[in-house]
């Protein structure tokens, strides 16, 4: 289940859905998703759907992460990125070995406990994670290259805006109904101008506020 021939299957789907960066094609071959699922549903890690990782959560669709980091990394290398809603982590491992550093807050603290183990397990290093409620961003490290949010807000948090380095992107799903705007904002040069513009239609869980233990 877990084979070479079903990685490269994955990884040949998500090519024919258009992604094309190819270092994010390369490390999303040899990360094994399977490590961030539960052994129930771990057969099912190569296939191209979102699954549950408890708490009501989901570990992303494969061809989303692939589509955010892909976002993520289209003005160029990123050095400092914050992610928001960690979960499972996947994301994180794909993000830490993509960029020089990564930063991941997650509102579980069951959730960022198991994604710290795992990609320790991994031997990923370039990387902190915090229990805390990523609508603020995570201030201390800013500002931040790029911010990736695996949770929508109705509105994109002022915060996020704030901690954004000169040009600097941040994609993120926006919207309060089942289905959401996926949306790329970057801040022009050193200036408090954002340009925006609408990818697709995403489906994501809802930034909560507040913590969960
Ligand atoms: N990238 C993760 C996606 C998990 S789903 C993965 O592939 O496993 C989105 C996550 O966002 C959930 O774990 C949820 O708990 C978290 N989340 C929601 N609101 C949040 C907030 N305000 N701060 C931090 N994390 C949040």
């Amino acid at each position: 289940m877990t084979s070479q021939r079903t990685r490269e299957r994955l990884i040949q789907r998500l090519k024919e859905q258009g992604v094309s960066n190819q270092r994010v094609l390369d490390v999303m071959r040899v990360t094994p998703r399977h490590l961030f699922l539960d052994e129930a549903l771990s057969h099912r890690a190569y296939e191209d759907t979102a699954l549950p990782i408890g708490y009501g959560q989901t570990l992303s669709q494969p061809y989303i992460v692939a589509l955010m980091t892909e976002l993520l990394l289209s003005l160029g290398p990123r050095r400092k990125v914050l992610e928001i809603g960690t979960g499972s982590g996947y994301q994180t491992a794909i993000l830490a070995q993509l960029v020089d550093q990564v930063y991941g807050v997650e509102r579980i603290k069951p959730l960022i406990d198991k994604a710290r183990a795992r990609l320790r397990l991994l031997g990923l290093r370039n990387l902190r994670l915090a229990h805390s409620d990523g609508g603020f961003g995570w201030s201390e490290n800013a500002p931040y290259d790029g911010i990736l949010s695996a949770a929508a807000p109705n509105m994109v948090p002022d915060e996020l805006l704030h901690q954004l380095a000169p040009d600097g992107v941040l994609v993120i799903p926006v919207g309060s109904g089942e289905v959401q705007e996926l949306r790329v904002i970057t801040r022009q040069g050193d200036s408090a101008n954002f340009e925006e513009r609408v990818v697709e239609q995403v489906r994501f869980v809802p930034l909560l506020s507040g913590l969960s233990r």
